[in-house]
């Protein structure tokens, strides 16, 4: 392995707050493998941070009626906080409106410019009359032309995942104006990938070893032939292209956003050194390995498109990995911020406080590594009792409370060893190796698995010394036992580090171990990491049982977000057809007063009113018992339709009809005048 590493993790738009899909995707597995390089004493630099230019921001700020500014600093902050109670170990999350950023991005476009490595175009671009805005990426939606989802993008379809330009897309409309869009010449730059296409086959070719899911994905493009690809954009929201006349035009978001790894880095040294000196290192050096941490969505421009911008510019190192995931749904359908079917991490961290390492453990157990993959609550909730709680929580649980009681709360000398004894100790020595194989090839479920494995072999080794039936008669054994017991406690704690940081620092708080240092790795599998005689501090639980009730509140908080999200995007019915006055005025509307109301027997929709019409008391029937009781309807004065002809229903005959509105969730209101007026007061 390298010595020195610059691990990135997806820059998602600030446009919204993170969801355990994100998680999954990219985060917690980034989150490990950095981890355990640290733990493993390698150099690192862990980058992220918010993507706060391209078309989505500006279509959130339209919608929440605030500035583009307003809207990525509201989020850059929220996610900044989540990811940080979440214990994501950023070395730095910054955000690509950072002046850095604009500099570094602009002068890359420079030095690709001065080498001639764009193509200037002026070409048809589609623009949107009724905005009167050229219609970039995420502006314009179409049918994708290779997998015919209706809802693709112009820079993207979502579904299939091929990268597309708007040109491409079918029956194309605004999603500013609704409108169908015009085309209208304006110049851009272009990276020449089709030209370029020779080096990026030689560079994906090299990578034999990447996932299959990615590897898979890269050859399809290039067997379809690189494209050429505007690196600008006609917009008024982004990093300015740093040529003479080029206003309202900005750099392309995917020709800046990764660039944003390298600003954030810089960002980073900054922060800590008050200067950028020695930036190159982490992306210039040879021996300095680059890991790209993403979601299946953005391999395309991870893995062709970026590495096209870092060989045109030709200074920089190119990514050795680009670990993908595929995606994480959700309760048997795909996760989605607009219809408000996710789990999202800052009301996660809020409502199931301290719980962190459950939910790392639940979406690494559960990873979408080479298929998509589902949470589910219930699933959750078996991982936590079954697992968390039984195996892991119970195992560390056994090991401390009996070295109070048998040891006097310090760590007993071994005595001679039985042949158990030194299976158990061999076995333990294997462990580190193996996950450490698990995570060096970004296999997060595996190295999790054997993790779990090592708390299941304490156990099963406690479960067979049975020490609570040893010490009445051998004491000295007992000693060796539980001298065992807690040595495989103390190489849990190391291991579970990268995977579970919480639950790690809490047990090594337990046994009184100190292994924070870097490099605590190399430490791992031996069986003295607890000197004899060391004090064992209090024995309490690492996890605790979640109850049936926070599962179905969670279920229900998820239906119900969705119910009001749904009711939020409802429209209003579509009006009919226009009508003549005279038509109108055949109608004859009154107003008139309840005298009696019940139930219709044998249905539970009708009512039977007995209205006061001005005239006479008329029978009128109304299918709305679900909405009122008969009770509430005596004396309240209601809008009829008085002329109706008498239609029979369930037997019994209806003069009229009473008027009611129907509200956005289904309820209904009663249409009644503004102040009592006389029964069968006409309405014109
Ligand atoms: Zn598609």
């Amino acid at each position: 392995m390298s010595k020195r590493y610059t691990v990135t993790a997806a820059l998602i738009y600030a446009n919204g707050p993170i969801h355990i899909g994100h998680l999954a995707g990219c985060y917690v597995p980034a989150d490990i493998y950095v981890r355990y390089l640290r733990a493993k004493g390698a150099e690192v630099a862990f980058v992220s941070g918010t993507d706060e230019h391209g078309v989505p921001i500006t279509i959130r700020a339209k919608k929440e009626g605030l500035t583009p500014q307003a809207v990525v600093d509201k989020y850059y902050t929220q996610i900044k906080q989540s990811f940080a109670d979440f214990g994501i170990s950023f070395d730095v999350y910054s955000r690509t409106s950072l002046p850095v950023h604009h500099e570094t991005s602009q002068e890359f476009f420079k030095t690709i410019y001065d080498k001639e490595g764009f193509v200037e175009e002026t070409s048809e671009q589609y623009y949107d009359e009724v905005a009167q805005q050229f219609l970039a990426d995420r502006y314009i939606i179409g049918t994708c032309p290779v997998c015919a989802n209706p809802n693709a993008y112009g820079d993207q379809c979502e579904r299939c995942g091929t990268a597309l330009s708007p040109l491409e897309l079918k029956e194309p409309h605004s999603t500013l104006s609704g409108s169908k869009p015009v085309l209208k010449s304006t110049k851009n730059w272009y990276l020449p990938l089709d030209r370029m296409q020779p080096e990026i086959d030689k560079y994906v070719g090299s990578h034999t070893e990447w996932k299959t899911n990615v590897f898979g994905q890269c050859q399809s493009w290039l067997k379809e032939g690189l494209r050429p690809r505007a690196m600008t954009r006609d917009l008024d929201w982004g990093i300015k292209v740093p040529l003479p006349d080029t206003d309202g035009k900005v750099l392309y978001v995917w020709f800046e956003a990764p660039i944003g790894y390298i600003s954030a880095t810089k960002d980073w040294l900054i922060q800590k050194n008050g200067s950028d000196a020695g930036w190159e290192t982490w992306w210039k050096d040879q021996e300095t390995e680059l890991v790209h941490f993403i979601g299946k969505d953005n391999i395309v421009f991870h893995c062709i498109i970026f590495p096209a911008t870092l060989v045109a510019e030709g200074s920089y190192i190119l990514p050795s990995n680009v670990p993908a995931n595929e995606f994480m749904n959700l309760e048997g359908d795909k996760i989605s911020t607009s219809r408000n079917w996710a789990v999202w991490l800052h009301e996660y961290l809020e409502e199931l406080p301290g719980k962190q390492d459950v939910l790392r453990y639940v979406l690494t157990a559960n990873a979408p590594e080479t298929k998509d993959s589902e949470f589910t609550w219930k699933d959750f909730q078996t991982r936590n009792n079954s697992e968390l709680v039984a195996i892991y929580g119970n195992f560390v649980n056994r090991a401390v409370v009996l070295t109070h009681k048998y040891c006097d709360g310090k760590v007993p000398a071994r005595g001679e060893l039985t042949e158990f004894d030194q299976e158990t100790l061999a076995s333990l020595a294997d462990f580190p190796a193996k996950i450490a194989e698990a995570v060096e090839n970004y296999r997060f479920r595996e190295g999790l698995a054997v993790l779990m494995d090592l708390a299941r072999l304490g156990n099963k080794y406690l479960a067979e010394t049975q020490p609570w039936q040893v010490i009445k008669t051998d004491a000295e054994r007992v000693n060796t036992i539980m001298n065992i017991a807690l040595q495989i406690a103390a190489n849990l704690s190391i291991v579970s580090e990268p995977f579970l940081p919480f639950t790690a620092e809490k047990l090594q708080q337990q046994l009184g171990l100190n292994a924070n240092d870097k490099g605590v790795w190399q430490s791992a599998g031996r069986a003295d990491l607890l000197p004899d005689g060391a004090a064992i501090g209090e024995a309490f639980l690492l996890f605790e049982k979640i109850e049936d009730s926070v599962i179905e509140k969670q279920i229900q908080k998820l239906h119900d977000a969705k119910k009001m999200n749904e009711l939020a995007t409802k429209s209003v019915p579509a009006l009919k057809p226009t009508v003549q006055f005279d038509d109108f005025s055949k109608l004859d509307l009154r107003i008139g007063t309840i005298l009696e109301a019940e139930k219709v027997p044998k249905s539970d929709k009708l009512l039977k009113f007995l209205v006061d019409d001005g005239f006479e008391k008329r029978t009128i029937l109304s299918g709305i018992a679900k909405h009122f009781t008969p009770e509430e309807m005596i004396g309240r004065q209601v809008t009829f339709i008085a002329n109706l002809a008498p239609r029979k229903i369930m037997g019994q005959e209806s003069n009229g009809m009473i008027l009611m509105a129907e509200d956005r969730d289904g309820s209904l209101s009663l249409l009644q005048p503004h102040k009592e007026v006389w029964a069968g007061a006409s309405i014109s």
